[in-house]
């Protein structure tokens, strides 16, 4: 696999996809998509780097080729890539320095401060909510501190099960690191294959497997910070008495309070099995009705995941048999652990599922999930090619509300991007479930109109108003950064967002640490 980011689109260049004629007759009979969209350019004019030659030579090792500030443009939102279609490079960053030591990160913030440089922390470069886009208005320039060089395992403790990480560390990476000690992370976000760990606390990164083995916040059991104002460090036993726990501060802060330089996190033996099987509901209250029992009463799954009945029949699940999906919904249900205990639980469990209406499909479907399961974004970038308008969204709210949550987020959005007496297509899955509430997460597709950043915009502001008018949280794992500060000040209240403002002066009294993002 090539580990460079393609950086006008997602992952791997040699695994672009491409769409098969029974999609693309889709997009054209039910989306109305009439005409390609724009591509993607094959390079982009920057504006000259600003951060004067003599503060550059402060900062050390540090780039200021086209290819790197190309490469640390933004994150991966569909905006994100449609700005880039549009040609627009504005956000681009001034530098790129790679650091490779907490030190180093402290001396970097030490010339930021000093000449008033906006600092922006890059992990895998994935963020989907304008993470990685800094103000400029009142700074020299904008600093990308990029962590790559920063990807060492430190240390691993096999009596207590922790390992010790660097923050630049990618998924893959920590893996194959823990398993040559015979241990496993178990963080497997759909980004998994470019995100890093450093990123996945910064953002509160929830992964596929987040019912067995838990969000990456719960996973997170110590923690070290570099601040402009000094070093913080968090975290000396599993759980403690000794006051708010600040490890929950670091956590999700984005890069606005610090750049995580270490991380300490669980870790557990590389599972015997891993089994994955599909169940069939008629509809989709009675599939929560039955995924809500089990998140209760268990027998606790590792993975999780019910697709309502519009992704169930194009099969999203299964990216490779795109348009191949059936009726109902499908409920996909994974196991991991010693053959005895999978074998145990999974019996459990299918009698639960039965008694609740559950038709098995078998591990067919499963094991078609989890051998694509890092695909599905490689489509995004073929369906912008082809003129559809396709992005994501994601919420969580407690089991009650869920329902409501559901009905007025996919009508704000059929709503919001019916063009013509044409709907958009509104897909949704639950995953990452819990015994009081799970998350939604919706995947949108539409015809791309003139201006196709205006569109998703109004579509998401009314989603997103939808949702906290249901009393869900704007975000369950994809975090604030710019894009959902309006709804999170509104979440918080005027009181947290001066708690939020306090911390920030306290840890970074210049505000050079990512501004314009999360801080409301
Ligand atoms: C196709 C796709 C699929 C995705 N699937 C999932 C998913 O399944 N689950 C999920 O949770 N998310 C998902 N995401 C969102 C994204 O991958 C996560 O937010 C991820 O945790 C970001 O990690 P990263 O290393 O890429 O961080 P980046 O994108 O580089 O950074 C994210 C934010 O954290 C800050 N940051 C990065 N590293 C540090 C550090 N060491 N210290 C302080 N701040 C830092 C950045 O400044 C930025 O604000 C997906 C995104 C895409 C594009």
């Amino acid at each position: 696999m090539n580990t460079t980011m393609r950086w006008g689109g997602w992952g791997d260049p040699d695994r672009a996809a491409t769409l098969s004629d029974s999609i693309r007759g889709l997009l054209g009979q039910a989306l109305g998509v009439e005409a390609p969209g724009a591509p993607i350019p094959a390079d982009l004019p920057l504006e000259p780097c600003r951060i004067p030659a003599d503060v550059l030579a402060l900062l050390g090792d540090v780039s200021t080729s086209h290819a790197d500030r190309l490469s640390h443009l933004r994150g991966k939102s569909t905006p994100d890539l449609l700005r880039i279609r549009s040609g627009d490079a504005a956000d681009a960053p001034d530098a790129v320095a790679r650091p490779d030591s907490h030190q180093g990160v402290l001396d970097l913030l030490a010339v930021a401060v000093e000449h008033r440089l906006a600092v922006v922390p890059f992990g895998g470069g994935t963020s989907v909510v304008g993470g990685l886009v800094a103000d400029r208005e009142g700074f020299a320039g904008v600093l990308a501190v990029d962590l790559s060089r920063m990807s060492r395992l430190v240390s691993l403790d096999p009596v207590s099960r922790t390992a010790t990480f660097e923050p630049g560390v990618r998924g893959p990476e920590a893996e194959r690191l823990l398993a040559e000690h015979g241990f496993t992370l178990g963080h497997f976000p759909q980004s998994f294959e470019y995100a890093t760990l450093g990123g996945f606390a910064a953002t509160r990164s929830s992964g596929q497997s987040s019912a067995g083995y838990g969000r990456f916040d719960e996973l997170v059991v110590a923690l070290r910070a570099a601040t402009p104002t000094g070093t913080i460090e968090a975290g000396r036993a599993p759980r403690s008495a000794a006051g708010p726990d600040l490890r929950q501060l670091l956590l999700g802060s984005e890069g606005a309070f610090g750049i995580l330089t270490e991380l300490t996190v669980r870790i557990r033996p590389v599972p015997e099995v891993r089994h994955y099987e599909a169940w069939t509901f008629e509809d989709f209250s009675e599939g929560t009705a039955a995924m809500r029992a089990v998140a209760q009463d268990g027998p606790a799954p590792t993975v999780l995941r019910l697709s309502d009945e519009y992704e169930t029949a194009i099969g999203l699940s299964r990216p490779g048999a795109l348009g191949s999906g059936a009726g109902g919904c499908q409920l996909l249900i994974g196991f991991e652990g010693t053959a005895d205990d999978v074998a145990a639980r999974q019996s459990l469990a299918a009698d639960r599922l039965r008694a609740l209406g559950g038709g098995p499909l078998g591990t067919g479907p499963g094991d078609a999930w989890a051998a694509g399961r890092f695909a599905a974004p490689y489509l995004r970038d073929a369906l912008l090619d082809a003129g559809a308008l396709v992005e994501t969204l994601e919420t969580a709210g407690f089991w009650s509300t869920l329902p409501t949550v559901y009905e007025t987020v996919r009508e704000a959005l059929v709503d919001a991007l019916v063009e013509q007496d044409t709907p958009p297509l509104v897909l949704c899955h639950i995953s990452h479930v819990y015994p009081t509430g799970a998350s939604l997460y919706f995947t949108v597709t539409a015809a791309q109109g003139p201006d196709p950043l205006a569109q998703w915009d109004a579509a998401k502001r009314a989603a997103s108003d939808a949702l906290a008018a249901a009393g869900a949280t704007i975000t369950h794992h994809h975090a604030i950064g710019r894009d959902h500060k309006p709804w999170y000040a509104d979440e918080v209240g005027p009181l947290g967002v001066a708690v939020l403002r306090a911390v920030k002066s306290t840890l970074d009294p210049t505000g050079i640490l990512n501004p314009g993002v999360l801080i409301p």
